[in-house]
């Protein structure tokens, strides 16, 4: 087969995986990212001194990390050093009480044992169980490229759904383990990953227990930004094109064939497009209406995963009592979900993620400096409003003084915002949305949107949108899938 030339939008972590694959196949492969910095929502910025992840910061499922580099015959090491956080986070509730998330499995039963008597026997069982999904999951079924519900009419799998109620709601299994509200704040907790509260995501997903509780959570030393930079060093050896600062204004499609995408209304010629930009903005903004797979109201009835307000700070002293990752979990659980998921609103108390990476590193804060990062989710599609916006910085700064007993604001020497519309205007997402479609059941797998166009054959799409879902190891997969598909479209047609 002669090489084929590929243009790929987007260059988050989908768009890098991609091309990496298809090259590694011989194509010609050109990545165009809008922005001037390559990784999409996890790029990096710095400012006086500070070095901020812009986006995702816990590195979880390490195992799909090895896997990827292992595919190109490299090695995670190879690129940067991966340290295992201990404890790999706290949650801090309305009684002060914390809870430290730690490594070793026996201390882990013993602080269950110290909330709920019995709860750490069943913790076991529960992580087990995890263990077992995890693994029939995360080596099988997580790399279907969910064409039709046919890939999984396959005895063995249906034996597990049924054996391991995958798809009944992951709370049922929680709350009917555990009695104490805290255990089962700490067991859902992991699921808000994946865009929706543990009632509406299935069983399946206590995979996302396993990597939290069991693997553990990853820091890469310098940032995940780390990640970044070594897959695009390894697409680049593969001989992929980044070109920045370069959005694309229209795919054009001539019969049911792309030709290319159009650039400062100039028509660049390939032999196929993989769109690893949001999957609306693709279909809406770059496609006309006659090529798209879905319509406005196909969207208007996802889920979507909340948007965020997200506040860098730069602190210019030391605060002890923060570690790596800190969940404020400090006021009532269930009227924040609600007002993100139920009944979209501001919320008046919202629950909040501090990350502050400079307690593992000391290359992203300046010398007895903090580097804190701050995430509020909220419900997508609210109206911007500076008032709310003011409100959480007041708030979530009021509560970290409260807990860790110091003064904070006055020793704030940088702070800058990002918002839904930020969102809106650097990734083009939809609604403001931070991380994709929720992994709720009626969006799991092949009731994903498609990764194929079905009126365009050499049109494709990876990413947070499509399967295997949100956050950055189902993206990486996602680019191993879409690439798949690809290469053996361009195969078989020649
Ligand atoms: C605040 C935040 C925190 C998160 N935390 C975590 C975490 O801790 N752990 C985790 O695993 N995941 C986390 N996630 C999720 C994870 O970051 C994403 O799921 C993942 O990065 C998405 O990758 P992607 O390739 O699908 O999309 P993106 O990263 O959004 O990449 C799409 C790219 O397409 C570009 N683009 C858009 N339109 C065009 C166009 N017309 N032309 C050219 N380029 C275009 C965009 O600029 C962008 O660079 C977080 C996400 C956010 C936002």
């Amino acid at each position: 087969m002669s090489k084929k030339k590929i243009a790929i939008i987007g260059s988050g972590f989908s768009g890098l995986s991609a091309a990496c694959y298809l090259a590694q196949k011989g194509h010609l492969v050109t990545i165009f990212e809008k922005n001037e910095a390559v990784g999409g929502r996890a790029r990096m910025f710095e400012q006086e001194g500070f070095k901020y992840d812009m986006g995702p910061s816990w590195y979880w499922m390490p195992d799909v990390f090895d896997r990827f580099f292992a595919d190109f015959g490299k090695k995670t090491s190879d690129y940067y050093k991966l340290l295992k956080l201990s404890p790999g986070f706290q949650i801090i509730f309305n009684d002060a009480s914390t809870f430290s998330m730690v490594n070793d499995s026996e201390e882990q039963l013993k602080s269950f044992e110290n909330i709920e008597k019995g709860s750490g026997n069943k913790l076991k069982k529960f992580l087990k169980n995890a263990e077992y999904k995890y693994n029939i999951s995360m080596t099988d079924l997580v790399l279907k490229p969910c064409h039709s519900v046919s890939e999984f009419i396959r005895w063995d799998i249906i034996k597990e759904v049924i054996k391991t109620n995958l798809f009944s709601p992951l709370s049922y299994e929680v709350r009917a383990l555990f009695k104490s509200e805290k255990l089962r704040q700490i067991v859902e907790f992991p699921v808000i990953f994946l865009g929706a509260m543990a009632d509406k995501i299935p069983a399946l997903y206590s995979i996302m227990n396993y990597a939290a509780m069991v693997q553990g959570t990853y820091y890469p030393n310098g940032g995940m930004v780390k990640i970044v930079e070594a897959m695009s060093d390894l697409a680049k050896s593969l001989g992929v094109e980044i070109i920045t600062s370069s959005p694309i204004e229209k795919i054009e499609i001539e019969g049911n064939i792309a030709r290319g995408v159009k650039i400062n209304s100039k028509l660049i010629e390939f032999d196929a497009v993989l769109s690893a930009a949001d999957y609306h903005h693709t279909e809406m903004n770059l496609l006309e209406s006659k090529y798209r797979n879905y319509d406005e109201a196909y969207w208007e009835k996802r889920i979507f995963a909340p948007s965020s307000v997200l506040f860098y700070l730069g602190i210019n002293k030391k605060i002890d009592k923060l570690i790596h990752h800190n969940l404020f979990f400090d006021t009532d659980y269930h009227a924040h979900a609600a007002d993100i998921y139920e009944k979209p609103q501001w919320t008046k108390d919202p629950l909040f993620y501090v990350c502050c990476p400079s307690k593992t590193d000391k290359s992203v804060a300046p010398e007895n400096c903090e580097n804190v990062f701050i995430l509020i989710p909220h419900a997508i599609q609210l109206e911007e409003d500076k008032t709310m916006v003011d409100h959480y910085f007041d708030t979530v700064v009021k509560r970290i003084e409260k807990y860790t007993g110091e003064s904070i604001l006055p020793h704030i020497i940088f702070k800058k915002q990002f918002t839904a519309q930020n969102f809106i205007e650097e990734y083009n997402s939809y609604k403001g949305n931070a991380y994709g479609l929720a992994n709720t059941l009626m969006q799991t797998a092949f009731l994903k949107p498609k990764v194929k166009n079905k009126k365009v054959k050499n049109l494709f799409y990876a990413g947070q949108l499509t399967v295997p879902g949100p956050g950055v190891p189902p993206s990486i997969i996602s680019g191993k899938i879409v690439a798949k598909e690809l290469h053996n479209y361009l195969t078989l047609k020649n």
